[in-house]
């Protein structure tokens, strides 16, 4: 299995053929996956924003506040209005504001960037990844996954992420395949896309680079079953619902 970076790309511009101008710096052949780093597929989609947009509600001005007092650092209430409004829930409001999007994600402030984005304040998420890399996937006849870096629970550092994906299952259920000794694994379901968007991170990095896409070749699903819940249902996730007790603790 190899991944490479897709050279050669410029800045990306709201309206700009992500597929077009990725097809021109890449052969892309039978097998391949590309991984492309959100940011640009939200450049093309006309996502940029600026706080002037986010007029703060009295919700906003509110976490802003806690944020503040947490954080002992000015928080914009613009901010936390884009938050909002990109989110579906919030899960924490302070130290940070932990939120799902609309679309399922869970992550640090709805996604929104605030690097890599010249000429505006923010870069907001795309507003439905799955639909995005069926855009790509259909354009450029391989499997597509849409990455965004993003912290996790439990560990420090954050690593690449799948939040959108086409052509492929989000995951290989090893379910009922056996271990060395014989014994049937009855839990394992591999979140494949997440892996791969992992690798393409490493090569696409998190600065100034300019390599916003990666490919991957000589990576093959196979012939097994596939699934494609990655984002876990409120009711299936004792965390959400332990830092909803925690919210609600912290907040008397
Ligand atoms: P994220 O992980 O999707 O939030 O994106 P990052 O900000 O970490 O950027 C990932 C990679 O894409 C880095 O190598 C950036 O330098 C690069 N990048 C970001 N925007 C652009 C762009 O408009 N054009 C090009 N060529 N590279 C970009
Ligand atoms: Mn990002
Ligand atoms: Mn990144």
């Amino acid at each position: 299995m190899e991944t490479r970076a897709v050279g050669g790309l410029p800045e990306i511009e709201a309206g700009d053929d992500l597929a077009e101008l990725v097809a021109a710096g890449t052969d892309l052949g039978d097998g391949d996956v590309l991984c492309v780093a959100s940011t640009v597929v939200s450049k093309a989609e006309g996502r940029k924003a600026d706080l002037s947009s986010f007029p703060p509600s009295e919700r906003a001005e509110a976490i802003a506040g806690r944020l503040e007092a947490a954080t002992g650092e000015h928080k914009d209430p613009r901010f936390a209005q884009a938050i909002l409004e990109e989110s579906e829930e919030l899960l924490t409001e302070a130290p940070f504001v932990l939120s799902v999007t609309r679309f399922g994600h869970v992550t640090v402030n709805a996604g929104i960037d605030r690097s890599n984005v010249p000429g505006a304040d923010l870069l907001l998420l795309p507003s439905d990844p799955t639909a995005s890399a069926e855009g790509l996937s259909a354009a450029l006849g391989v499997p597509v996954v849409v990455t965004d870096t993003s912290g996790r629970p439990f560990r420090y550092g954050q690593r690449g992420v799948a939040i959108g994906w086409a052509g492929m299952p989000a995951a290989r259920d090893w379910r009922g395949e056996s271990d060395r000794d014989g014994r049937e694994l009855d839990v394992t379901v591999q979140a494949v896309v997440d892996e791969l968007a992992a690798s393409a991170n490493l090569v696409t990095g998190e600065g100034g680079g300019g390599t916003p896409a990666a490919v991957i070749s000589g990576w093959s699903f196979g012939d097994h079953a596939g699934d494609d819940d990655l984002f876990r249902r409120a009711e299936d996730d004792i965390v959400r619902e332990a830092l909803r007790r925690w919210e609600w603790e912290s907040e008397r």
